[in-house]
């Protein structure tokens, strides 16, 4: 595994809440991060197979544009019994729009009276390096999809989703309580165990 060994880390992402969340995160490891907006980098066009294929293409477009180490991630909702489904495609089920109603009425409509109903969040993390070298790490958090939905709190497909040993779904919880056990949370504790020192 390649440490991470500059000192500014480029996020290639333009949403501003990720960028505060991972600034925050990285700040014990006296990492300083700059998203791609704020360098103006484009962003790709997410064209890979699977949630690591699109996570190295974001990371290491943004490390060959700016010539810094990127971090990028790719996540979403694999359903077993959908093949993996919405998967890659998660966002877009939800339309321009970003109606995610009916993205999870979808789940719902094609599970059907499946009795299988077991599904994961999946994050995947790439670090990439300017000279085309990629360190992958990858976080999931195994559970049920329910419905009807339940609660109001979160986003995306929260709201059906009931991790293991738990009886209450994501959009139920507090944020804290949803970022012990996340797919994110858990491939961030990954990634830091791998690539960073603390200073
Ligand atoms: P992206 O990785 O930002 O492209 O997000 C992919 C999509 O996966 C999001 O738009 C959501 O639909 C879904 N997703 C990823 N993580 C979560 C989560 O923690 N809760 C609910 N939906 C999620």
């Amino acid at each position: 595994m390649r440490k991470f060994d500059g000192k500014t880390l480029v996020l290639a992402t333009h949403n501003q809440g990720k960028v505060r969340e991972i600034s925050a995160l990285l700040e014990p490891y006296g990492v300083s991060c700059v998203s791609a907006a704020a360098l103006r980098l484009d962003e790709p066009e997410e064209t890979g197979g699977s949630f690591a294929d699109n996570a190295i293409l974001k990371a290491l477009a943004a490390a060959k544009a700016s010539g810094e180490i990127a971090l990028a991630d790719d996540s979403g909702l694999a359903v077993n019994a959908l093949d993996g489904a919405p998967g890659i495609y998660s966002a877009r089920w939800a339309g321009p729009e970003k109606d995610f109603g009916m993205a999870m009425q979808t789940v719902q409509d094609r599970l059907g009276e499946s009795e299988d109903r077991s599904a994961a969040f999946v994050c995947v993390l790439a670090l990439g390096w300017p000279d085309g070298h990629a360190e992958v790490v990858q976080g999931r958090c195994d559970g049920q999809i329910v419905w009807p939905p339940r609660g109001e709190k979160g986003f995306g497909y929260d709201p059906v989703f009931v991790p293991d040993g738990f009886d209450r779904s994501f959009a139920e919880m507090t944020q804290q309580e949803k970022q012990r056990i996340s797919h994110r949370a858990r491939a961030f504790a990954e990634l830091v165990k791998t690539c960073f020192e603390e200073v």
